[in-house]
């Protein structure tokens, strides 16, 4: 199932999101965006990185008020700690807020989340692991599943606290109720849909939308606490959140204590945690616990925060200040929190060496050096793009240099050879081109005229006036007499460069034809006009004899006369 919409008319093209997908997952096919669902591990990057605002969340909320609506059905929601960074001032009043809703039941998701840093403590207490990973952010244990599969061992066998607190509150409140966790996660919203313990989520997006629509200003309301108190654990949505939950739990607060003999290290942000998986993979980390989150700063930047100007340091302040405030709470649930993770390599068809040159050398790149690795088409390197190609992933021929290369070789086979003089200048009416056959009609060479001033050459007039009307001049008739030329010239403005680019296409022959053939119809005139003359010397001589027929001989001749006329004029 597809979590990530794409308006394909939104797309410009542009690569971004490929670029920020660290799995690689975006697929680019004859100009169409599409996911590849397989590789995908739902860490949002694409969306936030889109300048077009072309990706949105595939989530809909209009179930969730279905279950409000029912009278039968008792809904409760689990609300993500990063909600602190999110609604600031007002978030004393989210719970009343909420209920305003409908909600029935509003807790946090920390009071599930201390039940997992507990497993965690005992996992590291029992020491049975040679490395431990957190589980709580599921794009790291799908990122794990998928690339690095060897690493899923190390995966604590433990639920995220969504779904161990969406466990309790089916627990408490009974199976039939509906539970909606509210956070900034997208692949929580794949978690969710696979758990029978959480039966729905909404982003904060979503939510401050819904209050929008229901005229709820939460500012506005009134301070009402969660259903139950929450503990230290609000703490998690930061980068050392569950390590400082870990510390907390076990008593141990020093930063540079290890629990059970481990380590603990935090990772956040795919490509540091990329980093931190390869050290653990090459064998180099031996018993550490790793808390690793996929968004950079922890979920406390998720993909749908709703930003109110807090940056990661903010926003990281107001969390741990909100934490700190927390009292402890009493250790209640002893429910199974266990959970089961398994390798899922992504397994794709492989091109031989063969096959990845035969592919670089159909974009000119046939050496080494001409593998320039810049990236612009989305992928680290070269090798990477002609792989994606082969695996059917991306077009060959979107690579940046290899399609400049091209569009110059055009331009410049256009510039010389056609027939047309082509001169560009600046707003100074300097010269910046001037093609082969302009070089040729002014006797000078494409360095010598280049940076010079047009009116070295010719009048530069109607350049100028084109460049300060920015508006273009079409097939103006020009003679320019000192090179012996007639032309028809269009000139037009080029916003983005601010230049005046002229098309002068030399009419000379077809002038000179024009005028040879207005020179044989005057002749015909002439010659029509001594006929006339001739034919009425005769009329007049043998007037009485053939008088109507001569003034009919002489109308016609006119007539073929005003035609030629007419013609010539
Ligand atoms: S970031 Fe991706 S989806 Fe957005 S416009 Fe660029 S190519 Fe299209
Ligand atoms: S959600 Fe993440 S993994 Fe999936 S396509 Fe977007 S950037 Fe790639
Ligand atoms: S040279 Fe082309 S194929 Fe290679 S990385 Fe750059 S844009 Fe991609």
């Amino acid at each position: 199932m597809g979590y990530i919409k794409v308006r394909k008319a939104n797309c410009k093209n542009c690569y971004k999101c490929l670029k920020n997908c660290i799995s690689k997952a975006i697929m680019y096919k004859n100009e169409k965006v599409e996911i590849i669902e397989d590789r995908c591990i739902l860490c949002g990057k694409c969306i936030t990185a889109c300048p077009q605002g072309a990706k949105k969340i595939d989530n809909d909320v209009s179930i969730i008020k279905e279950y409000i609506e029912d009278p039968n059905i008792k809904v409760a929601i689990s609300v993500a700690p990063s909600f602190v960074s999110v609604f600031k001032e007002s978030r004393k009043n989210l719970v009343w807020a909420l209920k305003q809703l409908g909600f029935d039941y509003v807790e946090e998701t920390a009071v599930g989340a201390k039940y997992v840093t507990r497993e965690y403590l005992h996992l590291l207490e029992k020491g049975e692991m040679e490395n431990i990973i957190s589980s709580a952010c599921p794009s790291v244990n799908m990122y794990i599943e998928k690339y690095y599969p060897k690493l899923t061992k190390y995966i604590a066998p433990v639920m995220s606290p969504a779904l161990v607190h969406g466990k309790m509150l089916k627990e408490k409140y009974g199976k039939d109720t509906k539970v909606v966790f509210l956070g900034s996660c997208l692949s929580m919203l794949k978690e969710v849909n696979e758990s029978e313990y959480v039966d729905n989520m909404i982003t904060f997006n979503q939510l401050t939308q819904w209050f929008i629509q229901e005229r709820i200003t939460p500012a506005e309301g009134e301070e009402m606490p969660f259903d139950v108190p929450s503990s230290y654990s609000r703490i998690y949505p930061i980068v050392d959140g569950i390590v400082y939950d870990i510390r907390h739990i076990s008593g141990k607060t020093q930063g540079t204590d290890k629990i059970g003999g481990y380590d603990l290290v935090s990772a956040s942000g795919l490509q540091n945690v990329q980093r931190l998986l390869d050290e653990v993979q090459k064998g180099n980390i031996k018993k550490a616990f790793l808390e690793v989150f996929s968004c950079y700063g922890g979920c406390v930047h998720g993909p749908f925060k709703v930003s109110h100007g807090s940056t990661s340091y903010r926003a990281r302040i107001e969390v741990k200040d909100y934490a700190d405030r927390a009292n402890d709470t009493a250790d209640e649930y002893v429910g199974d929190i266990s959970a089961t993770f398994t390798p899922k390599p992504v397994i794709e068809d492989m091109p031989t060496e063969e096959q990845i040159r035969d592919i670089l050398s159909q974009i000119g790149k046939n050496s080494k050096a001409q593998e320039l690795n810049c990236g612009s088409c989305g992928y680290a390197t070269c090798r990477d793009k002609a792989i994606a190609v082969y695996q059917g992933k991306a077009d060959l021929y979107i690579c940046m240099p290899y399609m400049t290369d091209i569009n110059q070789a055009l331009s410049s086979v256009t510039l010389d050879l056609t027939p047309n003089y082509i001169i560009a200048v600046d707003n100074n009416m300097v010269i910046k081109e001037f093609n082969r056959a302009a070089q040729k009609l002014f006797g000078v060479t494409r360095l010598q005229a280049l940076n010079k001033p047009l009116s070295n050459f010719i009048n530069p007039v109607d350049f100028q006036q084109v460049i300060a009307n920015q508006s273009n001049i079409y097939n103006k008739k020009v003679s320019y007499t000192e090179y012996g030329i007639i032309t028809e010239q269009t000139i037009v403005y080029s916003e983005e460069k601010n230049m005046a680019i002229a098309i002068i296409n030399d009419i000379t022959r077809e002038e000179e034809m024009k005028k040879a053939v207005h020179r044989r119809k005057l002749d015909s005139v002439e010659m029509a006009q001594k006929v006339i003359d001739k034919q009425m010397v005769v009329a007049q001589q043998i007037a009485s004899l053939l008088g109507e027929t001569t003034a009919e001989t002489k109308v016609t001749l006119n007539k073929l006369k005003d035609l030629i006329d007419s013609e010539v004029d």
